[in-house]
């Protein structure tokens, strides 16, 4: 039988040899990827590969993304308490937790409506009451909450939409994938002083941003 207790010694499992070796060192987002429950937001008969070093289907054809690269994005983004932040593609509702776990107020976002409901329901059943979930196109934001502190975008957009980047604040963060369908680099923009910055990460392959902002249907 596959235990709590099992779950918890997967979760360290997966900081020690693939998060801190590839270069993860913040400790808040190391302990944010213990402390959320990963195998919560897998379908039944992929529990026990939840911890497991590659992204995971999660349904409707779309995915979870690997343990490694949610820990990347959430470390580039410098997520503070009380930061207001934008989680676009809620997929399962994972890395909303992440960032709810370090201490943001998250609104997050995702096209598919059934996988939207069952974030929400998923993300109240285990208590992330400050998350947000919105059924919809994110490609270009979600005008109606921002300025946002920072953005994350987990789908893969040809380009970087400007409605986007003028829903930062100051200081704010926006991580997302760009490139063609098969391979992207992961982007930092950092805005401060009212100029904006940018700053490539890891190569990365993500499913597609389908909307306005995005990739056409
Ligand atoms: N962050 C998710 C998680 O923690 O499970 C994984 C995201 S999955 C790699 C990408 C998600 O983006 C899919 O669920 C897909 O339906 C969604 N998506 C694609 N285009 C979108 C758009 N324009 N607006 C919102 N969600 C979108």
């Amino acid at each position: 039988m596959v235990t709590t207790q099992h779950f918890e010694g997967f979760a360290r499992e997966m900081v020690e040899t693939q998060l801190r070796p590839r270069g993860i060192h913040d400790e808040r987002v190391l302990d944010a990827m213990l402390r959320v429950p990963r195998h919560e937001f897998v379908p039944p008969q992929f529990v026990a590969a939840a911890y497991a070093d590659h992204p995971l289907p999660i349904g409707e054809t779309e995915t979870i993304s690997q343990p490694y690269i949610v820990a990347a994005m959430t470390e580039a983004a410098r997520v503070s308490p009380g930061d207001k932040a934008l989680d676009v593609g809620t997929g399962s509702g994972y890395q909303a937790a992440i960032l709810a776990c370090l201490g943001a107020r998250v609104y997050t976002i995702e096209r598919n409506p059934r996988l939207a409901e069952e974030a929400r329901l998923r993300l109240a059943r285990l208590g992330y009451q400050i998350v947000e979930v919105i059924c919809g196109d994110g490609s270009e934001g979600l005008a109606a909450h921002a300025p946002y502190d920072v953005i994350m975008v987990s789908a893969a957009a040809p380009s970087v939409s400007p409605a986007l980047l003028n829903q930062l604040a100051e200081e704010a963060r926006l991580v997302v994938p760009v490139g063609d369908l098969y391979h992207q680099d992961l982007l930092l923009y950092f805005k401060h002083g009212g100029e904006m910055t940018v700053r490539a990460l890891d190569p990365c392959q993500f499913v597609p941003l389908i909307g306005r902002g995005g990739w056409p249907e």
